[in-house]
């Protein structure tokens, strides 16, 4: 067994599975009318506690998950109010040096086409995903020291900083020491992103039998040094279908609050991946299946036990769950992803340099229109990063309600610049008429003169207006 919870390299473990485990093992079910009580008392001041998020966990009457479902939507929408954010990963390189069970981009796996895209075909793909009206992206790449280290990320990073109007670059690349982490944040990467995948020892030796991410520990304190190299806001997650998902999911929180309390802010982001087949990968099925319906329980108990955190479900998910997520406490959504390297400016579709295979491939403009169709508001912002509001700031913001004041403008003037440049006319008219709608809602704001100014310039054609 790996040490639980000892130091590693001056870090602390955040979680130790052995109290994971005991957690699981004692928490009894709630009965109807606790769990209703419990539940209906919750905000994002007063959140589900880790033995509480075991207990629901265990529960499974109907009545109480449609409760939590609909207070984990109402906590999403004091937090954040009807914003849906939306972002695209940008595949860098698929070259790995691991050897994942899971995943087409492990060492051994002979028959995948290997690329490393350069720095100037990098900016390609961004300009693409660009004139598609992202702002923000995040990079990922497979691990290889000598290919994909943090010196070519930062070269990544700055050349399309550089070279195209990209307004924020999150990265989820391999766990590095801190010197290497802090030439990334330099290079202005705001969320650092590294999933566990499975917070569970045995299992994890298991699945990473060789290369750098065998070591369980190094990994597991990636956070805590990227937080000392200077960055404010990290991301992270498990990949679900490895591991009993209560497991994963009590871990996560627990992972969570550990951040909370060493470095004073929640993570920004918790992920939700669950597992697909992936090309060239022996694993063809997850050793423990995660059902639609488990599914929805544990974005539910993501956003009731840490509301700040944006909870970001990926296009790996067919397109019903993601639209019901939506109802339940999702907040960030990928759209019209590619997981091969150069998959945005080729022409065809390359399954042999996939991570994974998608399942719902629906276009931005697509997922735009569902996300107005159901209510919500899309929205490309990017301001907090932009202007501080990161890290405890942006904890504390949001866990007072104070984000969302935000949220509402800077996702209507960034639906607005969709819109302005919208080559689809009645795509056009539709997000015209859901920011209109939404001007309704500015109404008694203290930045609503300010924003009705910024509105008009947007509409006018200027870009990039933000409080
Ligand atoms: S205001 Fe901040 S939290 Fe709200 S959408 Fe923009 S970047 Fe995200």
């Amino acid at each position: 067994m790996l040490p639980q919870n000892k130091p590693m390299n001056g870090d602390l473990l955040p979680v130790s599975a052995e109290e994971i485990s005991r957690l699981l093992e004692g928490a009894a079910p709630f009965r109807r009318r606790e769990a209703l009580s419990l539940l209906g008392s919750l905000t994002p001041r007063r959140r589900l506690t880790l033995p509480e998020a075991a207990r629901l966990l265990a529960t499974t009457d109907p009545m109480v998950w449609e409760k939590a479902a609909a207070m984990a939507r109402s906590v999403r929408e004091e937090i954040f109010g009807r914003r849906i954010v939306l972002f695209a990963p940008l595949y860098l390189s698929n070259d790995c040096v691991n050897n994942c069970l899971y995943c087409g981009f492990r060492q051994v796996n002979r028959e995948a086409r290997r690329i490393t895209l350069s720095p100037a075909q990098a900016v390609r793909e961004a300009r693409f995903l660009e004139k598609k009206g992202y702002h923000r992206l995040l990079l990922v790449s497979g691990e290889n020291p000598g290919k994909t280290d943090a010196e070519y990320l930062a070269q990544v990073l700055r050349a399309i900083y550089r070279e195209t109007g990209m307004r924020i670059l999150h990265v989820n690349a391999a766990p590095m020491p801190e010197e290497e982490l802090a030439l990334l944040k330099e290079a202005g990467a705001g969320v650092y992103q590294v999933f566990q995948e499975t917070y569970h020892p045995q299992t994890y030796r298991e699945m990473h039998p060789s290369g750098p991410k065998a070591d369980y520990a190094w990994r597991l304190t990636c956070m805590d040094r990227a937080l000392r190299a200077g960055f404010r806001d990290v991301g992270i997650g498990a990949l679900l279908g490895l591991y009993d998902y209560r497991f994963e999911v009590l871990s996560v929180i627990r992972h969570a609050e550990f951040l909370l309390e060493t470095h004073g802010a929640f993570p920004h982001t918790i992920s939700v991946p669950r597992f697909k087949r992936a090309f060239g990968a022996p694993l063809t099925r997850p050793p423990r299946p995660v059902s639609d319906r488990e599914f929805e329980k544990i974005v539910i108990v993501y956003r009731l036990a840490v509301p700040p955190a944006g909870v970001v479900v990926s296009t790996r998910e067919p397109a019903a769950l993601r639209e019901r997520v939506l109802d339940i406490g999702a907040s960030q959504i990928s759209a019209g992803s590619k997981t091969d390297p150069g998959g945005y400016t080729q022409e065809a579709r390359h399954a042999d340099s996939e991570q994974f295979e998608l399942d719902d491939t629906r276009p931005i403009e697509e997922i735009v229109r569902m996300i107005l169709g159901r209510g919500y508001l899309p929205s490309l912002c990017t301001s907090c990063y932009r202007v501080d509001r990161t890290g405890e700031t942006f904890t504390e913001m949001a866990t007072d309600g104070h984000i969302r004041g935000f949220c509402l403008p800077n996702a209507l003037l960034t639906l607005a610049e969709y819109a302005v440049a919208a080559e689809d006319p009645r795509l056009r008219e539709e997000c015209l008429a859901a920011v209109e709608e939404g001007t309704k809602e500015m109404e008694g704001s203290p930045l609503a003169g300010a924003f009705a100014q910024k509105l008009a310039r947007v509409i006018a054609g200027e870009k990039d207006l933000f409080f």
